[in-house]
Order: C-alpha cells, then sequence, then structure tokens
C-alpha cells in the first residue's frame, strides 16, 4: 500500500515488516461541541485503520484530548465551572458521537493534564541538552539550535519569521521559540514543575503521549492539514531533540479541511456544523460516504443536497441485500467478485483512493443486479458488499442506522394522529389520551389546537 507522506512529499510504499502498526492521530481540545470537520478527520483516520485491519496489520491507535489550553480556560471561565468540569463533558459527547458514526473507538485517549509527569521529563532533558531555557513566562524551544527545524512544512526560520503575526516577545531569545510550559496566570489551572506552577504549552503533550505509549519512532502520525505548521513541526523538533531517534514518526498524513463555501470551517468564523446536527438529519451511512467520496487530501465543500443524494445511493445498496435465492453460478460469481475486489484494493492501496474505490463497490452492485436479474443465486457477491462496505465503515446490515428516521417517522406520526382524532370525534377519550400517554413516554409530544394536531420531539 502507498500512502502520501507529508515529510517526503511523495507517495510511499508501506513496507511495515511487522504485524503493529503504532499510529498516533492528534485529537480535539474539548472546549466547545465538535463539528463536521472533526468528523471528516476521524472518519478518514478510522478508515485507514480499517482498511490496514484488513490487510492483516493490528494498528495501536492512539488519539488524544488537549484538555487544558487558552480556549479550554476561556470558556470554561464564560460557563463559570472548571476546565475539568468542561472537558469531561465535552469528551462523553464526543466519544458517543464518535460512535454514532461508527468510528472504532481508539486504544486510548490520554489528556494532557494526565500525562504532566512524562511531560516535565522531557522539558527537563531538553533543558539539560542545551535546547531550551527557562524565563519568567515559562520554559521555550531553542529553535535555532536545530538545524533541521522545518523540514516539514519545508520553511526556514527567516520564512517562518516573516510570515508570522507573532509579536516580538522580549523575553525570548528567537521570536519562534515556542512554549513547553507556561508559568501559572491567577485563575489558571495548574501542576507543579521545576519551573514553579503552570501548565503545558500545546505541542509537548503529543510528543509525551505518542513517545510513552508507542514508542521513540512510530509508523504513522495523523492529523488535519492545518496542524503541519507549528504543531506537528514543533512535535517532531521535540521529540527527536529528546529521544535523538530519526524519524519521530515514519509517515506524516493529514487530511484535507472541511470548507463552508469558500471558508474553512471553524468558530471564529462563525459557520459552524455540529456533528449531532448532522446526525440529526441524516443516517452514518450517508454522512460517511459523503465524507468518503472525496479524496482525504482534498478540501471537501460541505453541502446537504450531496449527503442526501447518498441516502438513495445507500439504499440502493441496501435493497440489493434483500434478494435471494435463484440458480447456482460460481463461475460467473467468483469471476465478478474476484474482479471487483481487486479493483476495491488497487484503489485503497493507492493513497487511500476512497472515491475510486465506492465507484467500485457501485460497479459490484450493477454486476449482481444484472446477475440476479438473470436468476443467478449472488449470495457469495452480497457477502462481498457488506465486507468491502464495511472497511469504509458503512454498515448495510443495520437498517437502524441506514434510514433516516424522519423519513419514517412523519408518515407514521400522520397515521398515528389520524386515528387519534378519529376516536376523539367518536368520543372515545380514554384510548385517545393513552395514545398521547404512551408517545409522550417515547419523547414525542402531542398539541391539539382548532386546526390539527402537532407533534414535536422533546428536547432533553
Ligand atoms: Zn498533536
Amino acid at each position: 500500500m502507498k500512502l502520501y507522506n507529508t515529510l517526503t512529499r511523495q507517495e510511499e510504499e508501506l513496507d511495515f515488516n511487522k504485524q503493529d502498526i503504532n499510529m498516533y492521530v492528534c485529537g480535539v481540545t474539548p472546549y466547545s461541541s465538535s463539528h463536521i470537520g472533526h468528523a471528516m478527520s476521524t472518519v478518514v483516520f478510522d478508515v485507514l485503520r480499517r482498511y490496514l485491519e484488513f490487510k492483516g496489520f493490528k494498528v495501536n491507535h492512539i488519539q488524544n484530548f488537549t484538555d487544558v489550553d487558552d480556549k479550554m480556560i476561556q470558556a470554561a471561565k464564560k460557563l463559570d465551572m472548571s476546565t475539568a468540569d468542561l472537558a469531561n463533558n465535552n469528551i462523553e459527547s464526543f466519544l458517543n458521537e464518535m460512535a454514532l458514526l461508527n468510528n472504532l473507538p481508539a486504544q486510548l485517549y490520554p489528556r494532557a493534564t494526565e500525562e504532566i509527569e512524562k511531560i516535565i521529563e522531557i522539558i527537563e532533558s531538553l533543558i539539560s541538552k542545551g535546547l531550551a531555557y527557562h524565563n519568567k513566562d515559562g520554559v521555550y524551544f531553542r529553535v535555532e539550535k536545530v538545524l533541521d527545524y522545518g523540514k516539514l512544512s519545508r520553511r526556514t526560520l527567516k520564512d517562518m519569521i516573516s510570515g508570522s503575526r507573532i509579536e516580538i516577545d522580549q523575553n525570548k531569545e528567537n521570536s519562534m521559540d515556542f512554549a513547553l510550559w507556561k508559568s501559572e496566570k491567577p485563575g489558571e489551572p495548574s501542576w507543579d514543575s521545576p519551573w514553579g506552577k503552570g501548565r503545558p504549552g500545546w505541542h509537548i503533550e503529543c510528543s509525551a503521549m505518542s513517545i510513552k505509549y508507542l514508542g521513540n519512532s512510530i509508523d504513522i502520525h495523523g492529523g488535519g492539514l492545518d496542524l503541519i505548521f507549528p504543531h506537528h513541526e514543533n512535535e517532531i523538533v521535540q521529540s527527536e531533540s529528546f529521544t535523538g531517534e530519526i524519524p519521530f514518526s515514519k509517515i506524516w498524513v493529514h487530511n484535507g479541511l472541511l470548507r463552508m463555501g469558500s471558508d474553512k470551517m471553524s468558530k471564529s468564523v462563525g459557520n459552524i456544523v455540529l456533528i449531532r446536527d448532522v446526525l440529526d438529519k441524516f443516517s452514518t451511512n450517508a454522512i460517511r460516504m459523503f465524507i468518503l467520496s472525496s479524496h482525504y487530501r482534498s478540501p471537501l465543500e460541505y453541502n446537504e443536497d450531496q449527503i442526501k443524494s447518498k441516502e438513495i445511493s445507500i439504499k440502493k445498496l441496501t435493497k440489493l441485500l434483500e434478494n435471494t435465492g435463484g440458480k447456482v453460478d460460481f463461475d460467473q460469481i467468483s469471476y465478478v467478485c474476484q474482479i471487483r475486489q481487486e479493483q476495491f484494493i488497487n484503489a485503497m492501496d493507492d493513497d487511500l483512493n476512497t472515491p475510486r474505490a465506492i465507484a467500485t463497490i457501485f460497479d459490484l452492485h450493477k454486476d449482481l443486479t444484472r446477475l440476479s436479474s438473470e436468476g443467478i443465486d449472488i449470495a457469495a457477491g452480497q457477502d462481498l458488499l457488506n465486507r468491502l462496505s464495511d472497511i469504509l465503515g458503512l454498515d448495510l446490515k443495520n437498517k437502524n442506522i441506514e434510514y433516516n428516521q424522519d423519513e419514517f417517522l412523519e408518515p407514521l406520526m400522520k397515521i398515528l394522529t389520524n386515528i387519534r382524532s378519529e376516536l376523539r370525534n367518536k368520543k372515545e377519550f380514554e384510548l385517545a389520551d393513552k395514545i398521547r400517554f404512551d408517545l409522550y413516554n417515547i419523547g414525542i409530544n402531542l398539541e391539539d389546537s382548532l386546526e390539527g394536531t402537532n407533534w414535536n420531539i422533546i428536547d432533553n
């Protein structure tokens, strides 16, 4: 399999001569609800993991939570709660949403605030090597000391300085030196350290967790394109300086970003679509197929009409699974299966080309529809359809996440409310009230008016 490595700017053959693949993916800062951009990144790395597992590897997948930083502190202050409570609440919803998106859970979700010991160990070592220094604001990495700083983003220190909007800080030796540790400010959460109370800088946590749980040199490090600089650049320089082992990660995989029209989806622009709102409107399969219909390195434009059209595509696939029986024609069915499976694997081997893999699934659908119409038993083909879909995390067998529930709810509620008004017209109030009571118990509220009965789902 070939994967594009941001570090070398080329597709590279994965020649991992071993059973285990160590994969670290940068996670979220749980200061608010997660948006569909986060869903895109997690689905991409979920499919990479599923495909590697399909190829027989055991993937050790670690994903962190940045549960303390400026955004966490500001948001907690606004809500008048502790950063720990804020983190716990948002992490719980995030993990729920990941499950609803049918993402396999990572083996471990370490949190920055629980890894302070390892973080301090790395910073102390960097200071002792002369690669970091302590001033009143905290501890900083001395970027000038490392010759290959900038190798991931391919920028020289001079480019970085002229391209950055960082104001000159009199206390830093070089304006590009970045914080490993931040000294305590009043009212902020803090931990004891050899440099007084404070908290970790952003980048150091990922080095600490990756090294602690996966080793000095890992196979795949992932995240969104926007993390290349400064986050991943700084992770590399501090990790390789600490361990003395190069490379910190063999392959760097970055997904393209989700856009709203021509803008990046971001909280500061105010064009956020939350994962939970998308999950309310569309099925998991349709959302995943929409995300995977575009190559993971390209930007993806959020488009609800396109997600809607994926519902229809998914239904086409599930409908075919209902066909049963027919005459056995081993030659024809195995020929079709072999060709389509090969094409699917070729597509996925080619830098995880999911749009081509999905096209192959629909080619298989076309073949099987034809064979079925000729009266041939397609059970083996249906089995392959399920297995290939599963690699993309599309669950064709589970009808509950298959169909958008609103689509059924609307006509169903119409039937129920009509029956109930008939009962009321016939003065059978007891039964009419029972319908209302039972619906209320499952979270649906009925409101009678002169125009008729309206219904709505009760918000918790
Ligand atoms: Zn990270």
